[in-house]
């Protein structure tokens, strides 16, 4: 049931108190007092909702009692009761004591019904206005949060946004390149075999045409290297394989190879401030020859003519790189995407250069996993310098492997012959490998398994196996299982996975099962050699 509305009535007169109770104490909750002092207390202590008062009161009069509740009680009607002669007091307390009505005495009941009816409707719906501004207020402060917050959300939206279309985009010009990229060798490789197979040609047009074949074989390989290096740092938890460089001859060795296929207008330089000292570090190698071999050949690709200088310095405690070129240059606001996947400067179907703008992101990713800074400094049509640093980290007094042999300080620990074994059932795989590490410069002795179980037997019988270079598809038992088979006898023998392009669940297997590394076939010699590398500690034969 609702609350019954409160009503003061002030008025010195006892018995206009007592009607006024009479007439109304059934619709309202009436409190009458004889002055104004009384009025005052009932207002502290009692909820009311409208006063009423007569004019002339001793001590304090209507208006005067009004005016002392304005401060107190804003909010509440106030009707006054006044006689015929009050037009002073009336018009101040329309002006000062803000009275909502008044009414001439004697009053009617009706006509004061009808008074006090309008002012509790009134004041009732000041009440309920009150109550929902408050409630407005409160909204619209949760609408501004709530707005702010969509705000925020619709910002980070359109960035999402933004990057998925970019991403879009990458991958339609992407999938447009790789398409060209891979045709072009392919329409080589298939045209001039072709050629080879049904001509008469001189010996000199079957060297050229099949040194083109390889070229463009040699091309494809680098496609799907740089796809799969891609898919493997993206995938999986790249771990580094650490050992001590030479990095001086690490360099000389590495631009050997590039001074060997140099051209005329093009010319390749070293300059490497490094002391012996200094040049021994330990690091990866592979990693820091995948960084320099993209960054020569990104070097070599973008400049027709001039130089290529490739320098080295230890620079406090860091060592570091610089690949410097008079090529084309790189535009100032495309310099920090390239090193993003699938950037590339010119992106257009006209383009001079080919490429699928995968180098760099794999060059910033390996020079990041060997806690290193890459950065790129370049002016279009005069040429670039990319730079990168790795920490210097000085290699101890142990044996220094590189690719081409030891240093001679600790030769005394080094065996004289290694022994590989090859786990192979195809005969020409078998024979390509022997092949190939035969033609190094190192002493090896070679014994051969045609599937997992004659491997694992041959590691039983053979105690002084160095390096295991194990196929995974083999009958009778494929490499996995004679890799765990293995393992159980031998815990430290190095067992390399050699296999085709497979998915990376087929390597994180083969690693679970104990292989410490992965080389793809078709098996490249320097990859064969870098192996040879850093499992073994080999002596020139
Ligand atoms: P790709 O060479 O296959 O396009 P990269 O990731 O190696 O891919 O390089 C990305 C882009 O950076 C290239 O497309 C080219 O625009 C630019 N770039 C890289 N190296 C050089 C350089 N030495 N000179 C000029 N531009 C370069």
């Amino acid at each position: 049931m609702n609350k019954k509305f409160s009503i003061l009535y002030v008025d010195d007169e006892e018995s206009n108190l007592r009607i006024f109770k009479n007439t109304f104490r059934r619709e309202y909750d009436v409190y009458t007092v004889t002055n104004a002092k009384d009025g005052i207390e009932i207002l502290k202590k009692e909820d009311i909702d409208i006063i009423l008062s007569d004019q002339r009161m001793p001590e304090m009069t209507g208006v005067e009692f009004f005016k002392h509740t304005l401060e107190a009680h804003p909010q509440l009607n106030r009707i006054l009761i006044t006689g015929f002669t009050d037009f002073n007091a009336l018009q101040s307390a329309i002006n000062d004591a803000k009275i909502f009505q008044y009414i001439q005495k004697p009053w009617q009941e009706g006509d004061l019904r009808t008074i006090i009816e309008k002012a509790l409707r009134v004041y009732k719906l000041e009440q309920e206005n009150k109550e929902l501004t408050v409630e407005l207020k409160e909204k619209n402060k949760s609408l501004v949060k709530i707005n702010k917050e969509l705000k925020s959300s619709n910002e980070k939206l359109i960035v999402a946004k933004n990057k998925a279309e970019e991403s879009d985009r990458l991958k339609s010009v992407f999938f447009a390149n790789i398409s060209h990229e891979i045709r072009t060798p392919m329409n080589g490789i298939i045209g001039f075999t072709k050629i080879l197979n049904e001509q008469d040609l001189s010996d000199e047009q079957r060297q050229e045409f099949g040194d083109i074949i390889i070229r463009s074989s040699e091309q494809l390989m680098h496609i799907i290297d740089d796809i799969m290096e891609v898919s493997h740092l993206a995938t999986s938890n790249v771990k580094l394989n650490l050992g001590e460089v030479d990095l001086n001859r690490f360099l000389d060795d590495l631009i050997a190879v590039y001074e060997n296929e140099s051209n005329d207008k093009v010319s390749i330089q070293l300059i490497n401030e490094l002391s012996e000292k200094d040049g021994n570090i330990m690091s990866d190698a592979l990693k820091l020859k995948k960084i320099l071999n993209n960054l020569i050949d990104n070097a070599l690709k973008y400049t027709s003519e001039g130089y290529v200088k490739v320098s080295c310095k230890k620079n406090n405690s860091n060592i570091e790189f610089c690949i410097e070129d008079s090529g084309i240059g790189i535009n100032p606001e495309m310099q920090h995407v390239i090193f993003d996947r699938f950037r590339q400067e010119e992106e257009s179907s006209t383009r001079q250069f080919g490429g699928l703008g995968l180098g760099l992101s794999i060059v910033k990713e390996n020079v990041t996993l060997l806690s290193g800074k890459i950065w790129v400094k370049s002016e279009k049509g005069k040429g670039s310098t990319f730079t990168f640093t790795i920490p210097y980290a000085p290699a101890g007094e142990t044996t220094i492997i590189t690719d081409k042999g030891i240093s001679n300080e600790s030769s005394s620990s080094v065996k004289n012959k290694h022994t590989i074994l090859i786990v192979e059932d195809e005969v020409i795989n078998s024979l390509y490998l022997e092949t190939l590490l035969e033609d190094m410069d190192v002493n090896l002795k070679i014994l051969n398994a045609e599937n997992g179980q004659e491997a694992v037997d041959c590691c039983r019988e053979n105690v002084d196996i160095d390096l295991v270079l194990m196929d995974i598809k083999m009958p009778i038992m494929n490499g996995i299982e004679a890799t765990q088979e293995i393992r159980k006898f031998r815990k430290n023998l190095p067992i390399v996975a050699q296999t085709a392009y497979t998915t990376n669940e087929d390597r994180e297997k083969a690693k679970q099962a104990g292989c410490d590394d992965f080389i793809t076939k078709p098996i490249e010699v320097n990859i064969l050699s870098d192996l040879i590398a850093r499992y073994l500690v080999v002596v020139k034969e």
